[in-house]
């Protein structure tokens, strides 16, 4: 050994990483020391319905296990197998998608996001993107040198973007702008209208549309429907985001899609380029692509029974919130998420810590979705069964009322 042996220098990590927050995986960190003492932790702070009493449909196992026995366990092709690429495109053709110049298949919609994301960006530029946000987006910002560019999602008007803030933002340096519909964190759906007006926003200023859809099949209540906004926008180039991590319920599976629409010529370049990022990867992983077909051409039987017990979750939550002092909260309309505003002098960040430590209830900040400082809300995820949503709640009544009185 030599003397400098001891010496050797800290291996630092990029600067570019000092804007990636990821609070519901780094909150994790917590809950697992108050686990480690011995404590029951109530997670109401993860989307993944495995968790709780949800389970995959049987038919998508068979036809996974069926794709690995008969040998299909190799590299597939880059772009995806073509059954799957097939039957994410005639779904997107059935929710109205014209204009299709490219479907591929990524590791979830959160390698979809990086490679597009990357494929697009050069330093400096920026997308907009909404706050409240989900946070892969600004970590893959950060990832890509991109500068920050939020647009605010109103409160007062359901979380519905606030478009004059929207535009106001838009500089010569802005390429894209995503919508997240239906919503995380604040469980909202865009109507229309909204939807209509944030494309002519985009017509106007030369904007990519990224349009995260991945509870397009999670809309809560009977009298409202999903508009797909590539489906209103045939002419403008739009990266409409897919997958099967909530509606098919294989988070783990890492299995989503993107359909690229829009004018040919316009979007040859970029298409191209992410071609060659999707070949540079070699491929997504290969044998669950064959659930895709039996997934959504296949019995679609668990849909009703996962929305009939999110409705009722979401009902409970809402009861909670409208019941106790110093909670409101936007009802949700799609997704499994409901994001109240606290009115409390501390912040969200000290109150989520506290509450798990001193309650074992999981939630999160709303600061960890790039909420601005001084806001307070904590997203819950109502994806957990009754009993414990109720025992959740009662604990969230005891807290506010022994700190709040
Ligand atoms: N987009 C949104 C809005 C999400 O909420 C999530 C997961 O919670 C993802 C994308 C990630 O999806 P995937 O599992 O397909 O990577």
């Amino acid at each position: 050994m030599t003397a400098s042996a001891g010496k050797i220098r800290e291996v630092l990590a990029s600067r570019r990483l000092d804007h990636v927050h990821y609070a519901i995986r780094d909150l994790a960190v917590l809950a697992d020391e108050v686990s480690a003492r011995g404590l029951e932790v109530l997670p109401l702070n993860i989307g993944d319905p495995l968790r709780f009493d949800f389970r995959t449909p049987p038919h998508m196992i068979e036809a996974v296990v069926r794709a690995m026995r008969d040998g299909l366990d190799g590299y597939a092709p880059s772009l995806g197998v073509p059954e799957a690429i097939a039957a994410a495109r005639a779904d997107a053709e059935r929710h109205g998608i014209r204009n299709i110049q490219s479907v591929f298949v990524t590791a979830g919609v959160s390698e979809a996001v990086d490679l597009t994301f990357t494929a697009l960006l050069n330093p400096g530029e920026n997308v907009l993107t909404p706050s409240p946000e989900y946070p892969l987006y600004s970590a893959v910002l950060a990832k890509n040198g991109a500068a920050f560019n939020a647009y605010r999602l109103d409160e007062a008007n359901g979380w519905q973007p606030d478009l004059e803030d929207l535009s106001s933002r838009i500089s010569s340096q802005t390429r894209a702008l995503l919508v997240i519909n239906p919503n995380n964190p604040t469980g909202a759906i865009y109507s229309r209208s909204t939807l209509e007006s944030i494309a002519e926003i985009a017509r106007r200023h030369n904007l990519l549309i990224f349009a995260d859809e991945v509870y397009d099949k999670l809309i809560l209540d009977g009298d409202q429907e999903h508009t797909s906004i590539a489906a209103l926008a045939p002419d403008l180039p739009v990266l409409t985001f897919n997958g099967l991590s909530k509606a098919y319920l294989v988070p783990g599976w890492r299995v989503g899609w993107t359909v690229v629409s829009g004018p040919a010529p316009a979007l040859e370049p970029y298409v191209a380029g992410i071609h060659k990022l999707l070949r540079a990867r070699l491929c997504s992983n290969h044998p669950p692509q064959y659930a895709v077909r039996p997934a959504l051409e296949g019995p679609q039987d668990h849909l009703p029974e996962v929305r009939r017990k999110l409705r009722s979750r979401r009902d409970l939550t809402m009861q909670w919130c409208s019941s106790t002092p110093r909670v409101s909260c936007v009802k949700p309309l799609g997704a499994f998420y409901a994001f109240p505003r606290l009115d409390i002098p501390d912040s969200d960040d000290d109150f989520v810590r506290h509450l798990l430590l001193e309650k074992q209830v999981f939630v999160v900040n709303g600061s960890g979705f790039g909420q601005p400082p001084g806001t307070r809300h904590i997203r819950i995820v109502f994806l957990a069964d009754e009993p414990a949503l109720r025992r959740a709640y009662h604990a969230l009544t005891g807290f506010m009322h022994e700190h709040y009185g």
